[in-house]
């Protein structure tokens, strides 16, 4: 498949991101984010599954608390709003849980949505790929209208988080700011502790660089377009 070198300017862009976890952001797509926000872009920052979860070290509330804080962090550097949604793990893309994306899409009006690949092995994942897909079309449908006007957003990104993606159609080179990304990722210091996050993604976006001829450090997407009936 052709690959595009994936470089217009975000300026006065709207970007919408909807991650599953605190971190998926920034691993698959920090350095976009961090041009974005550099390029003058509004950003909203969607966390779909509740971080919360029994540790041997500490409770369920805590670690639900320290990621959730870490989240918030990463969004105040990256001048972005943030919006929680606290679902299930395991989540089901039902009706219910495709609402309050619908919600966000129409009142935030995105250019840009960023999601995570179908290519990814964690169920949720997958799931919040669906999940996404699902609010952009019904988002831009004469229906819902509890949620306002109905918006078509043109274009969804899908990044590789935890596991390499085939089906790569654009990458940006984001070597100007690979250590302010770095310096992201190291905020989620409670998922830096069990392994090395930044090194792993920083280490990907390498590969891709060389590979593809696209700068020292290019993150890697799958571009859908929408066709609305
Ligand atoms: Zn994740």
């Amino acid at each position: 498949m052709k690959k595009t070198i994936f470089d217009f300017n975000l300026k006065n862009k709207r970007v919408l991101s909807i991650s599953a976890h605190p971190d998926d952001e920034v691993g698959g797509a920090g350095g976009f984010l961090l041009q974005a926000q550099k390029q003058g872009a509004k950003i909203h920052l969607v966390l779909a599954i509740d971080p919360g979860e029994e540790r041997r070290e500490h409770s369920f509330e805590e670690e639900r608390q320290k990621r959730l804080k870490e989240f918030e962090k990463v969004g105040t550097i990256l001048h972005a709003q943030t919006t929680y949604l606290g679902f299930p793990r395991y989540v089901f893309p039902s009706v219910d849980r495709i609402r309050p994306l619908i919600k966000v899409m129409r009142k935030f009006r995105p250019d840009i949505v960023l999601t995570l690949s179908d290519e990814e092995r964690h169920i949720d994942h997958r799931a919040v790929a669906t999940l996404t897909k699902k609010a952009i079309w019904h988002s831009g449908r004469n229906i819902f209208p509890e949620y306002g006007k109905p918006f078509r957003t043109q274009l969804l990104l899908q990044y590789e988080a935890d596991n390499p993606m085939q089906d790569i159609t654009f990458l940006r080179d984001i070597s100007d700011v690979a250590e302010k990304k770095r310096a992201l990722i190291t905020l989620y210091a409670s998922q830096m502790q069990r392994k090395d996050l930044a090194e792993a993604s920083l280490s990907l976006n390498r590969f891709r660089g060389l590979m593809f001829k696209s700068g020292t450090y290019s993150e890697s997407f799958k571009a859908n377009s929408f066709f609305y009936g």
